[in-house]
């Protein structure tokens, strides 16, 4: 038997766990080792908080503690929500542990003394009042490509480009709001080109049939255009992290992306400190779940690094999943729109496997999905109670009362039993495959089928009349139920871990076994049967309705924070303490035409949250200006409005529009555009002297 060793991405230890992160890859990863685990494979489940990086030591920053005060309060309530969720870790360890640095420090200096990195000095940008080298994050300036001028120094949030620090207009340190120098500085880059013929063979060859399509098919792309495959620098200028071990490299960490997968190392040779290279070495099964954020590093940036090493075995599968959206929007923990883990199990408690089930179901497998609290609740009541939860509890309240809940004696089985159990042992089989294929949806759905079958048996021999005629009859066919029942709580198991638990407890059956075969004598008569209990319970549309309007305030107070933020930075420059411009002459004046005009249509530009097209009747013609106004104004609300336009403004294209002249306008006290208009109605095209 082939040691087997599945990871789940390790969290990034900035904030709470919410669905996204449950849907993307802890409950894939948790179903399938709980499911290796039934088939008593050598598995281990391996995952631990994510603690170093830049945007932990801002984060840090901004709340004016420490980077080890921010992770310890996040790990603590990461471990707890995977906990209270039934994710069953064997261990969930931290990068900033002792042994974790230990082994991250070794596996670098390893690589080091192999010569596979290349020493690069590159000019980088350094902020000379905190005397330090700023991360791409620390630099702030104006997008190049948009004019937004909180740009990151690797993105822009405003128009999604991806930026590198010089590119960026205006750098501005944000540790201390100067302006930063380029400086030189020497890093550790692993030659990525150097793998590609290898990285050619270990996928698109050899992982052809076997890896999801979306992870194939971004790897491939990956591969075909050649970008992605430059040098990457694997250490950096930070003080929060682990430091490269080597002489000369004071003040420099490795990358976050190069310590945190060996992070899945650590936290195996923590669990296992004697045993732990089995998992890793020979002929182990590395299998990696993850987001599709992760697709790159764990399928080509660390399979290099375990391939440039030497001792370590490759991942056999890394099933990364798509994204689960929320309501139709991307879930985002900086506008709260989430649904947090810690707040479910308040105004859920003892719900989990509901919610398990949900994403389960709706999981994003190849595709990005949707959570909604309607779908949540229609799978909570027409299936889980409907379906499953009804089966069960009827099995066992008539077991209970025509038999003392005791299991009745049963006959020879007849055709139908045999059907009976063959599609058992059919089901058993199919829903192992899926899940060993990681379509857990399908695997769901194949556990409900069953479900379903045992439901519509007791509809057939509706055995609470038949209990009038023929009590033989009843005590096979509810024997049939039980084993139905039995049979469930085994495949339950790793997609419903509480209710299996339950429905075992119920039936008092000894652990379950994926193993053992189902000829219908897992209830042996006569086996005394706990009391039932409802396995779930309706959620009413009241409920439903209060966690949609809970979204609705969120969105709410989203804009209206925004709206105060941005209005705060605009109170901030008072229009009074702008200085006068320089002395300009009539002559220069003359030149700008300035005429009276009314805007007859008005629409949004797409995609900007500023701009407005404008069509304006001058009185000599009718043209498009395009206009930053859109914060400030509805469309529909000036079309007939007199504005002052100049007019002979020379052309330009703003987002692919050709915009002909320039609104004028003023500001009131909270930044709020005013249209300057003459006083009284003047005809278009009366110019203003
Ligand atoms: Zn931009």
């Amino acid at each position: 038997m082939r040691p087997v060793l599945v990871t789940a991405a390790l969290p990034y230890a900035n904030g709470p766990v919410h669905i996204g992160h449950l849907a993307g890859c802890y409950i894939p990863a948790d179903v399938f080792v709980r499911y290796m685990r039934l088939k008593k494979e050598d598995v281990k489940f391996i995952c631990g908080s994510d603690e170093h990086g830049v945007p932990i030591t801002l984060k840090a920053k901004a709340e004016g503690i420490s980077p080890q005060q921010v992770v310890d309060k996040y790990h603590g309530m990461m471990k707890k929500s995977f906990e209270d969720f039934g994710i069953s870790f064997d261990i969930y360890s931290r990068t900033t542990h002792k042994i974790h640095h230990e082994t991250a420090a070794e596996f670098f200096k390893t690589l080091y003394d192999k010569g596979k990195f290349t020493e690069q000095v590159t000019q980088q940008y350094y902020d000379e009042e905190a005397a330090q080298f700023l991360a791409d994050r620390y630099i702030e300036g104006t997008c190049p490509k948009c004019g937004n001028e909180r740009a990151y120094g690797d993105q822009c949030e405003n128009c999604g480009s991806s930026l590198s620090p010089s590119e960026l207009i205006n750098p501005k340190s944000k540790l201390s709001g100067s302006k930063p120098v380029l400086k030189e500085t020497k890093h550790w880059f692993l030659p990525l080109n150097d793998y590609s013929p290898w990285l050619r063979k270990y996928i698109l060859e050899g992982h052809k049939n076997d890896w999801k399509s979306n992870v194939y098919g971004q790897c491939k792309s990956w591969l075909d255009s050649g970008d992605g495959l430059q040098a990457r620098a694997m250490t950096r200028d930070l003080d929060w992290g682990v430091p490269v071990p080597l002489k000369g490299a004071d003040g420099k960490v490795l990358y976050v992306w190069f310590d945190a997968p060996i992070g899945y190392i650590s936290a195996t040779r923590e669990l296992l400190p004697n045993d732990w290279e089995r998992y890793w070495k020979n002929d182990a099964r590395l299998i990696h779940f993850i987001g599709k954020d992760n697709i790159v590093f764990h399928c080509i940036i660390f399979p290099c690094i375990l391939h440039a090493h030497g001792d370590y075995v490759v991942p056999e599968n890394v099933p990364a999943n798509e994204f689960l959206n929320l309501e139709g929007d991307k879930i985002s923990t900086s506008r709260n729109w989430a649904v947090w883990l810690h707040e479910y199990l308040d105004e859920f408690p003892g719900k989990q496997d509901v919610l398990r089930y949900a994403l389960i179901a709706t999981a994003p497998e190849t595709k990005d999905n949707d959570f909604t609290w309607k779908d949540f609740q229609a799978r909570n009541n027409n299936e889980l109670v409907a379906i499953l939860g009804n089966f069960i509890n009827r099995t066992l309240v008539l077991t209970w009362n025509y038999f003392e809940g005791k299991v009745p004696q049963t006959g020879e089985h007849n055709k139908e039993d045999r059907d009976i159990l063959d599609f058992l042992d059919s089901s058993k089989k199919n829903i192992g495959e899926s899940i060993e294929k990681y379509r857990l949806r399908e695997a769901l759905a194949g556990m409900m089928d069953v479900a379903r079958t045992g439901n519509k048996y007791l509809a057939d021999h509706e055995p609470w009349k038949l209990i009038k005629t023929d009590t033989v009859k009843t005590a096979s066919v509810l024997h049939m139920a039980l084993e139905i029942s039995a049979f469930l709580s085994v495949i339950m198991e790793p997609f419903l871990p509480r209710t299996a638990e339950k429905l075992g407890t119920m039936l008092d059956i000894s652990k379950p076994d994926w193993n053992s075969s189902f000829t219908g004598q897992l209830m042996l008569p006569g086996h005394q049967l706990n009391k039932a209990e409802l396995l779930f319970d309706k959620i009413d549309d009241e409920i439903i309705a209060n966690q949609i309007a809970k979204l609705a305030a969120t969105k709410a107070e989203a804009v209206s924070a925004s709206n105060a933020k941005s209005e705060k930075e605009i109170s901030l420059i008072k229009q009074s303490e702008i200085p006068f411009k320089d002395i300009t002459t009539f002559d220069d004046f003359t030149k700008m035409d300035i005429r009276v005009g009314t805007i007859l249509e008005a629409e949004r530009v797409p995609k900007t949250d500023k701009l407005l097209k404008l069509v304006i009747d001058t009185g000599l013609d009718t043209r498009t200006v395009v206009s930053g106004i859109a914060a400030d104004f509805n469309p529909e609300e000036i079309i007939g409005k007199q504005v002052t336009l100049l007019a002979n403004l020379e052309p330009r294209k703003i987002k692919g529009i050709e915009s002909k002249g320039m609104i004028l306008m003023a500001e009131d006290k909270d930044g709020k555009l005013l249209f300057v208009s003459p006083q009284g109605t003047a005809p278009n095209g009366s110019t203003v002297r």
